[in-house]
């Protein structure tokens, strides 16, 4: 078993409690991990709140503090190969994607590092000839971030890069599903030369540990990743502490395909929208809303698509779709897709567990044509993908937006007018037209309704983690005139 510790105030400790983590493509124990209770997270915040106003770090400018980000970013890139094994390894995300997507987030750190001195404050024209007004942009406070199993790495740096660059100090809650790679990156956090206390990585179960990080009294903002159940429970503690929350949650997104669309083009990108990281992705483009006259032409394509996928253990380079991170998620993806073939959706392909050891799943298509599905409303966040036809675009739009999520959207089209009409009205965070699944630092990302509120990435989150404080300056040196007069 390879042994594990977690890492408050600079040190690497072993936790107040201990449990295994399992492999998900063998279902075997694999790692020994450290368990965070409500007196490791005290310590965390404590350790954040020392770091934050008393420490090295509250007396560095704002461009030492993107320096120590660069040296992060360039560790990152130089053990992006190690995490990314240790990624597949504890949630079984195929090796192919965790090598890019972590080669990617040493990206995301370069780019809040290049922010850290540009986070500005405002002079302020105010209406008063004896006075001086600006803002200044402080950090938020102590930050609670609380991330889900998948892409631990990738979640992550969308909150530490920005709330690094702002001057923040946290408690990264790892998942208890999967978080070797995020305990193994706090050795480069160690390495870059962060003060004490700046990031603290822990793990723990969430009704012990991320309930007691999210209404911790010295928490002034909760950055959750993660089920919209959760969020509440996050957004309940948090009226302990009144700390503001960012939300990401998931998503039932539609992938809208109309005739005049390249279906060749449009297939591969469906098929990275819900196959790719084994569904695995709040962004999972899981509904796939089609144009009735391409609807067979369409499925045919993506079935010889999905059929084709090679299925496999995680760390062959070769594998296309790994197994899912958990037994329970295998559970309720069979359970759902079973529930909803009762309910008259006709599977065109995959649907069933397959033997042997690994908590796999096939790729599964569900043709939901007139059939109320719980598949269409559910999210599965795992590798399947429900089917609806439409005539109009009327229609189309109408079947997008009849979710309570709305996270991503996909439009095919070769229609200019009305790729822009549907841009404008699909009610979701994000929305790719002729293209699905990318991402980018620059880019804002995050969702509408049941998806979250808050946005990750771009210049907009670095802000998120500031407060404003007003600064008045009188300066006349007349003496103050009536005091019971307010000026
Ligand atoms: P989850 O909500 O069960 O758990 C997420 C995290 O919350 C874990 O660290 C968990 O320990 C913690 N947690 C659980 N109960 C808690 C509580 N009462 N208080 C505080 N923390 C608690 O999510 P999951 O099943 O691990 O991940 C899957 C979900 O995450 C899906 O719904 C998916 O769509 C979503 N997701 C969203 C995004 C996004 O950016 N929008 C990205 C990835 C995943």
């Amino acid at each position: 078993m390879q042994r594990f510790q977690y890492y408050i105030d600079g040190q690497f400790l072993d936790g107040e409690a201990r449990f295994p983590s399992v492999d998900p493509a063998s279902g075997k124990e694999w790692a020994d991990l450290p368990e965070a209770r409500e007196g490791d997270v005290d310590r965390a915040v404590n350790a954040a709140e020392q770091a934050l106003y008393n420490g090295a770090w509250s007396k560095m400018t704002a461009t030492q503090r993107g320096k120590l980000i660069y040296r992060l970013a360039d560790l990152v890139a130089a053990n992006a190969q190690k995490l990314a094994e240790l990624e597949t390894r504890d949630t079984g995300k195929i090796i192919r994607e965790t090598s890019a997507q972590i080669a990617y987030v040493a990206d995301y750190y370069r780019y809040y590092a290049g922010i850290a001195d540009k986070i500005e404050g405002s002079y302020l024209p105010i209406d008063k000839p004896d006075m001086d007004v600006w803002l200044r942009r402080e950090p938020i406070g102590v930050v609670a971030m609380v991330v889900p199993w998948n892409s631990q790495l990738f979640l992550s740096a969308v909150k530490i890069g920005p709330a690094l660059a702002a001057g923040c100090t946290m408690v990264v809650k790892a998942s208890e599903d999967g978080p070797a790679p995020l305990l193994e990156f706090a050795r480069l956090i160690h390495e870059a030369g962060f003060p004490a206390g700046v990031v603290n990585i822990i793990t723990g179960f969430g009704a012990s540990c991320g309930a007691a990080l999210s209404r911790h009294p010295k928490v002034a903002h909760v950055a959750f990743t993660g089920g919209p159940e959760t969020a509440r429970h996050i957004v309940r503690n948090s009226a302990e502490n009144l700390a503001s929350t960012s939300l990401e949650l998931g998503g039932k997104s539609p992938f809208i395909v109309f005739a005049d669309a390249d279906l060749e083009s449009a297939a591969n990108a469906q098929v990275a929208g819900i196959f790719a990281a084994t569904g695995q992705s709040c962004v999972a483009g899981s509904r796939l809303i089609v144009e009735r006259r391409v609807k067979e032409e369409f499925l045919t394509l993506l079935k010889g698509k999905a059929e084709a996928i090679v299925i496999g253990a995680p760390l062959d380079m070769a594998t296309e779709v790994g197994p899912l991170a958990t037994r329970r998620q295998q559970e309720h993806i069979a359970a759902l897709v079973d529930k909803s073939v009762q309910s008259g959706a006709r599977l065109v392909t995959g649907g069933h567990r397959p033997g042997g050891e690994g908590y796999y799943f096939p790729p599964t298509i569900l043709d939901c044509d007139g059939v109320n599905s719980p598949s269409l409303v559910n999210e599965f966040f795992g590798p399947v993908l429900s089917v609806v036809s439409f005539e109009t675009e009327a229609e189309a739009l109408a079947l997008a937006n009849d979710t309570h999520y709305g996270l991503a959207s996909g439009v095919f089209t070769q229609n200019l007018t009305r790729a822009h009409r549907l841009m404008k009205g699909i009610r979701a965070g994000i929305v790719w037209v002729n293209t699905y699944r990318a991402v980018s630092p620059i880019a804002p990302f995050g969702g509408f309704g049941l998806s979250g509120h808050g946005r990750e990435g771009g210049m907009a989150a670095a802000l998120d983690y500031t407060r404003t404080k007003t600064i008045w300056l009188r300066t006349s040196d007349d003496p103050i005139p009536d005091p019971f007069v307010m000026r």
